[in-house]
């Protein structure tokens, strides 16, 4: 297709992410504030690194950065073309998704909120789910261009509802950790073994991704591969719980899921995986889930 789409932001999950759209588009262009990284992605994939103006004059503009306000300082300083549609697959804050599309509305151009879930591994194989907040033509328009990476593609209301889901798949995935955690611990501190109860917890009615992808790839091994940082998972368990405030409704259980990862956060290194977190608990235990 002729039309031009650019990628911003080539992390763990961007570069993979890109890496899937020159299969569909001519001229697929990718910016990293590392520079050398686009290079690097333009040299394994014929996409063409160019600068930020350029960039971001692209017809699609995709981006996938920490948090809002990295896309938010993007978008002000170099607001895209009349007609264009800013992707943002960063799990961001549904506020600030409904503020970017009125400020591209004024600038003739459209702003859906999209992130992802799937991990590295599902960016890699282009399956990530895709879950969009925002104008339903912009939606229809940018379909093409998502399918490359997704699975699932899903219009889940207006702007900011796409950024609200992921929050909130995110604060069950990190409910699902702790309690896993927890009730490990305790079948390891009665003395079974925890490969047998793994296997019987994944054919039963408890068990959760946490169970059947992070407790054996990441946990049990000892790993915990750096692919999806702690930090990132604490913002993401506070951008839920502000939502919930907002709606003014009381979340025991979210609000002390949210406190937990925010003292793993706090109390682990800045390059943990998000699969650390049960470390905190190991600590408070003195038994490894291993
Ligand atoms: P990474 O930390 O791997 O990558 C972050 C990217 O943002 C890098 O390209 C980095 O550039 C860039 N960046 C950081 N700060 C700035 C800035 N101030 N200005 C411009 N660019 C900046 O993050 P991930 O790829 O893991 O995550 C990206 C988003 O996707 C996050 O919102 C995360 O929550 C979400 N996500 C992550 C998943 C995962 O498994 N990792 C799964 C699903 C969603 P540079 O290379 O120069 O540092």
């Amino acid at each position: 297709m002729s039309i031009s789409i650019a990628f911003i932001g080539l992390g763990a999950m961007g570069y993979r992410m890109a890496s899937h759209l020159p299969k569909s588009f001519e001229q697929v262009l990718v910016w990293n504030r590392n520079f050398a990284k686009a290079e690097q992605h333009a040299s394994e994939y014929s996409t063409q690194a160019v600068d930020i103006e350029t960039a971001t004059q692209a017809d699609i503009i995709f981006s996938c950065l920490p948090t809002s306000v990295e896309v938010e300082a993007i978008i002000t300083q170099y607001p895209p073309k009349s007609g264009a549609i800013w992707v943002d697959c960063t799990s961001g804050v549904p506020e600030s998704a409904v503020k970017m599309a009125k400020f591209l509305q004024e600038h003739g151009a459209y702003f859906l909120d999209a992130p992802v879930s799937g991990q590295t591994i599902g960016a890699e194989k282009g399956t990530l789910t895709v879950m969009i907040g925002g104008d339903t033509k912009a939606f229809e328009q940018a379909y093409s261009a998502i399918e490359p990476f997704g699975g699932l593609i899903k219009h889940v209301g207006d702007s900011g509802a796409g950024f609200a889901v992921k929050a909130v798949n995110n604060m069950l995935l990190a409910a699902n950790l702790w309690a896993t955690a927890e009730g490990f611990t305790t079948l390891k501190a009665n003395g079974v073994d925890l490969n047998n109860a793994l296997e019987c917890i994944n054919a039963s009615s408890g068990k959760s991704a946490v169970t059947e992808m992070v407790l054996p790839q990441r946990i049990l091994n000892r790993e915990f591969p750096l692919t999806f940082a702690l930090p990132l998972l604490a913002k993401d368990t506070g951008i839920a719980i502000s939502l919930a405030q907002q709606a003014k409704l009381p979340t025991p259980l979210l609000s002390l899921t949210q406190n937990l990862i925010q003292t793993a956060n706090l109390t682990s290194d800045a390059e943990s995986d998000f699969s650390s977190a049960v470390k905190l608990y190991e600590s408070w235990t003195n038994i490894k889930i291993e």
